[in-house]
């Protein structure tokens, strides 16, 4: 018998997408089942307040979800909105209620602030142990000592996205692009913690391509449209783009996200803009091994990770 053998034209290479829909929805499935045990074993309902200053609408849209979450998973919430004209002192008051209100276990305050009100003087007034965003000098301190309380959400949720699609950390040459307090320092941090050999660049840093080429992690949290081309990243590397970016135009649309611009471009038609993250998607897609989307990536997995750390912080409170 003679072997047919069939002649295949090999498939384009397309970076495997990592979703953050079913890993969020799977930490806040479990945050649930837990606030529903503390709730019927200890009568407690863990509560949230978030505080939103001024009317910016991108803050305004996180918050709404933030609350959204609550109600989702059963942790109580409350509200709080000062008018954008509020004084350090007027804000410093209302966290200083928050603070002594034993009903609240986690207060978050939407950054940025307007400029009149300096970011660390209302973040290090926050209780340590109701610091739910894990900004407090106290939780940075013992995160850089490698023993976390709170993490911060969007790090959290990173180290989650990682460990649920079974990518392994340690031993992996792990580079992170960024090194805000909120998102590059920490996840550095954390990949530290797990054993990976880390790299942090940022705008100083000397061909930053050939630095992120050698990653097998390359995380990208620097705030500019598709500046990791494909050239920054080594073959089949998994690629975290935390960037949110919106764009307005069509061609840069089109240049982005290739044979899939179609639905982007009639999101810009409709709302006058369409976002992308920090990697550019589709010569990403020709290189990466795994990456995740910009929206429904990484942004997905902060908010189960706030109520995560709600939880967590309820059930050390109120010592269950
Ligand atoms: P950030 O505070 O503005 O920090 C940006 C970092 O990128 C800085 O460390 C900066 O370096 C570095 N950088 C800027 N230009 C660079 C360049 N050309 N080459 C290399 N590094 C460069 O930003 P962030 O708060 O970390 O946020 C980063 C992005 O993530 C934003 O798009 C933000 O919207 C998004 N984000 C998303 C989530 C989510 O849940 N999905 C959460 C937080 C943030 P220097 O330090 O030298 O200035």
């Amino acid at each position: 018998m003679t072997a047919m053998i069939a002649k295949e034209t090999p498939a384009r290479p397309h970076a495997e997408i990592l979703e953050g829909r079913t890993a969020a929805e799977t930490i806040k499935q479990e945050v649930a089942a837990a606030v529903a045990t503390l709730k019927r074993e200890h009568g407690a309902t863990p509560q949230l307040a978030a505080v939103l200053v001024g009317e910016d609408p991108a803050s305004a849209v996180y918050v709404r979800n933030k609350i959204r979450a609550c109600e989702e998973v059963g942790i109580a919430s409350q509200h709080v909105t000062l008018p954008a004209s509020a004084s350090t002192q007027e804000l410093l008051s209302v966290v200083d209620n928050l603070n002594r209100d034993e009903a609240v276990d986690g207060i978050l305050v939407q950054l940025p602030l307007p400029k009149q009100i300096e970011d660390a003087t209302i973040i290090e007034a926050i209780d340590p142990a109701k610091d739910v965003d894990a900004f407090h000098p106290m939780n940075v301190g013992l995160l850089a000592l490698g023993r976390p309380r709170f993490v911060p959400c969007t790090p959290a949720g990173i180290i989650e996205l990682l460990d649920r699609n079974e990518i392994e950390i340690a031993g992996a040459n792990a580079c992170v692009v960024g090194r805000s307090q909120i998102v590059g320092r920490p996840v550095a941090a954390l990949l530290l913690q797990r054993h990976a050999t880390v790299t942090v660049c940022h705008s100083k840093t000397r061909n930053l391509p050939d630095v992120t080429r050698q990653a097998d992690i390359l995380i990208a949290a620097i705030g500019r449209p598709g500046i990791i081309r494909g050239d920054f990243i080594k073959p089949g590397a998994t690629v975290i783009d935390v960037g949110v970016n919106k764009i307005t135009d069509v061609d840069q649309a089109r240049e982005f996200f290739g044979s899939e611009a179609g639905r982007r471009i009639e999101a810009i038609g409709k709302r006058g803009y369409t976002l992308v993250g920090d990697v550019h998607p589709a010569e990403a897609d020709r290189v990466a091994g795994k990456r995740t989307p910009v929206p429904g990536g990484v942004g997905l997995l902060t908010v189960a990770m706030l109520m995560r750390n709600t939880l967590q912080a309820a059930q050390w409170r109120r010592g269950f």
